[in-house]
C-alpha cells in the first residue's frame, strides 16, 4: 500500500525529533512536535511547523502518552509519526494504536517491533537463521535455581538480562555464585519497573569484547540491503558514547566484514524486516562475533553511517514506510572515509559519569562541511534532570580514522559550553589517549581511563 506522507509528528524531544524534521524540511513535509511542560520553548518545538503540549515533565505522563501523541496527531491532521529513538520507538502497541488510528508508523510492522525488539526471542531468531549467539540460556530463565544451573554449565562470570532491556539498563554482571540470586531478583524487578517486563534471561560474560553493529534497510517488497557496521566499543554504563564508521578492528580482521554484514542481512531477511534497523554483535578480539540484540528503529549513532555512506537514513525511513521501493543496490552501496561521532553529555566524568543537569548560557562550535553537529539545545537553555542528559552528537568525517581524531579534536577543542558540567573535557582526554589512538581498546576502556584520569 502506498501512502504519501504530507504532515509528519515526530513523538520525540531533543536532538533526534530535530534530526528527523530536518529531513522532513529538506523533503516538503510539514512538521508537528509534541512537548512537555519543561520542553515548551525547547529546540525541536521551536523548529517545528506546529507543536502540541502533552503533558507534565515525567515521560509517564507526556512522551509515553499514546493516546494524547494520537490525538496529537489527528488534530493537526499529521498522516504519519516517527518514534526516533526511546520513549515509544520499540513499542509493539504504539505501532499498532498508529495504524488503527490510521497513521502511517515509521518502523517496522508491530508483530517485528515484538519478535525483535524482545531480546530472548531476538536470541531464538538469530539461531534459527544461523547467525552465532552468545552462549546461553535456552530462552527466558523462570528460576534462582534454572539461573543457577545455567550459570554452572556456561561457567562465570555471566550476564543477567531483562528481555525488554535498552539503553544499558536492566544488565547484572554476576563473578561468583553467592551474587546470583540476588542479581536475578534485581534484573527481575528492574525489567518490570522500566520496560513493564520481568523476563530476564541469561548470557555467559564475553571478557574485553568489542561492540560492533551493522546497519540494515529494508523495503515492504522484500528488498533489504546493509549500510555496512559501525563500532561503538567506547562505553560508560553499557551505553555508547563515541562511534564510529567503519570499524578499524573489522577492517584488520581477514573477511570479517563480508562475515558479518552477511550474518546480519541473513537476520534480517529471516524475519521480513522492514524499515531501518540494527543488528547489534560483540566480538571478540579473534574477530569472532556474536549477535546480542536487534534495535528496531533508528539508532543513536546512525550519522556515522550516513556520513561514510552519503545516505540519509530518515529519508529511506519514510520513503519505506510510504510503501516505496528501496532503490539501494547492495553493490552500490559504498563506504568511503571515516566518520567519529562523540556524544556531548551534561554529566560528570569525575564522579562516575553521573548526569548533572543544568543551564546553558554558552554553546558554541564551528561549523565545516566536515563537522556535523546534532544538537539539542541552543543557548540559553536548561537541561534538565527528566531526560537523557545528552546535549549533542557532535560528528566529524575525514579520509581516514588518524585524520578523523585529528578534525574530532580540533572539533571538541573549539567547542565552548558553559556554565554546566559536561564531558567535553573527558572526550578531549579520550581522543589524546594513545590506547584509542592505536585503537586498543574493549567495552570496558573507557571506565577504566576514565578512573585513571581522576585516580
Ligand atoms: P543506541 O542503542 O541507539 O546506541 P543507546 O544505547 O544510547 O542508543 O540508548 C538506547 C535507547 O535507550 C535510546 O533510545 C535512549 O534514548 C534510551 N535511553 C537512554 N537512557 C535511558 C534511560 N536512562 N532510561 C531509559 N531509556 C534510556
Ligand atoms: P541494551 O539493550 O541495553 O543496549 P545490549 O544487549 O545491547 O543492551 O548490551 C549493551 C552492552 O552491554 C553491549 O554493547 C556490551 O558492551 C555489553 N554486553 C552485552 N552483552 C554482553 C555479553 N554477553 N558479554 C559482555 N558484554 C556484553
Ligand atoms: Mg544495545
Amino acid at each position: 500500500m502506498s501512502r504519501v506522507i504530507k504532515k509528519l509528528l515526530i513523538a520525540n524531544r531533543g536532538e533526534i525529533a530535530v534530526r528527523v524534521m530536518r529531513t522532513c524540511r529538506e523533503r516538503g513535509i510539514a512538521t508537528v512536535a509534541v512537548f512537555s511542560d519543561p520542553d515548551r520553548s525547547a529546540l525541536h518545538v521551536r523548529y517545528a511547523d506546529e507543536a502540541v503540549h502533552i503533558g507534565p515533565p515525567q515521560p509517564r505522563d507526556s512522551y509515553l502518552r499514546m493516546d494524547k501523541i494520537i490525538e496529537a496527531a489527528r488534530r493537526t491532521g499529521a498522516d504519519a509519526i516517527h518514534p526516533g529513538y526511546g520513549f515509544l520507538a520499540e513499542n509493539a502497541d504504539f505501532a499498532r494504536a498508529c495504524t488503527q488510528a490510521g497513521l502511517v508508523f515509521i518502523g517496522p510492522k508491530p508483530e517485528i517491533i515484538e519478535k525483535m525488539g524482545d531480546k530472548a526471542s531476538a536470541r531464538a531468531a538469530a539461531e534459527e537463521a544461523g547467525v552465532p549467539v552468545v552462549p546461553g540460556s535456552d530462552g527466558v530463565v523462570h528460576t534462582v535455581e534454572e539461573a543457577e544451573r545455567i550459570a554452572e554449565s556456561l561457567g562465570y562470570p555471566v550476564l543477567i538480562k531483562a528481555s525488554g532491556g535498552g539503553g544499558g539498563i536492566g544488565m547484572a554482571l554476576v563473578k561468583k555464585p553467592a551474587k546470583l540470586a540476588r542479581a536475578f531478583q534485581s534484573c527481575q524487578d528492574r525489567g518490570a519497573s522500566s520496560f513493564g517486563n520481568a523476563d530476564v534471561y541469561m548470557e555467559k560474560y564475553i571478557e574485553s569484547p568489542r561492540h560492533i553493529e551493522v546497519q540494515i534497510l529494508g523495503d515492504q517488497h522484500g528488498h533489504l540491503v546493509h549500510l555496512f557496521e559501525r563500532e561503538c566499543t567506547l562505553q560508560r554504563r553499557h551505553q555508547k558514547v563515541v562511534e564510529e564508521a567503519p570499524s578499524s578492528f573489522v577492517s584488520q580482521q581477514e573477511g570479517m566484514r563480508e562475515r558479518l554484514c552477511t550474518a546480519a542481512v541473513a537476520l534480517a531477511k529471516q524475519v521480513n524486516y522492514q524499515n531501518a534497523g540494527t543488528i547489534e554483535f560483540i566480538a571478540d578480539q579473534n574477530g569472532s562475533f556474536y549477535f546480542i540484540e536487534m534495535n528496531t528503529r533508528l539508532q543513536v549513532e546512525h550519522p556515522v553511517t550516513e556520513m561514510i555512506t552519503n545516505t540519509d537514513i530518515i529519508t529511506w525511513q519514510l520513503k519505506i514506510a510510504s510503501g516505496e521501493a528501496l532503490t539501494l543496490e547492495q553493490s552500490a552501496i559504498e563506504a568511503t572515509g571515516h566518520a567519529i561521532e562523540c556524544r556531548l553529555y551534561a554529566e560528570d566524568p569525575s564522579n562516575r559519569f553521573f548526569p548533572k543537569p543544568g543551564e546553558i548560557e554558552t554553546f558554541e562550535y564551528p561549523s565545516d562541511d566536515d563537522i556535523r553537529v546534532d544538537a539539542a539545545f541552543t543557548a540559553p537553555s536548561t537541561v534538565t534532570p527528566y531526560y537523557d542528559p545528552m546535549i549533542a552528537k557532535m560528528s566529524v568525517f575525514a579520509d581516514n580514522r588518524a585524520s578523523a581524531i585529528a578534525r574530532m579534536t580540533a572539533l571538541l577543542s573549539s567547542t565552548h559550553i558553559a556554565p554546566l558540567t559536561t564531558n567535553r573535557d573527558f572526550l578531549l582526554e579520550v581522543m589524546k589517549a594513545s590506547d584509542y589512538e592505536q585503537n586498543q581498546v574493549d567495552t570496558t576502556w573507557l571506565e577504566r581511563f576514565a578512573k585513571s584520569l581522576h585516580a
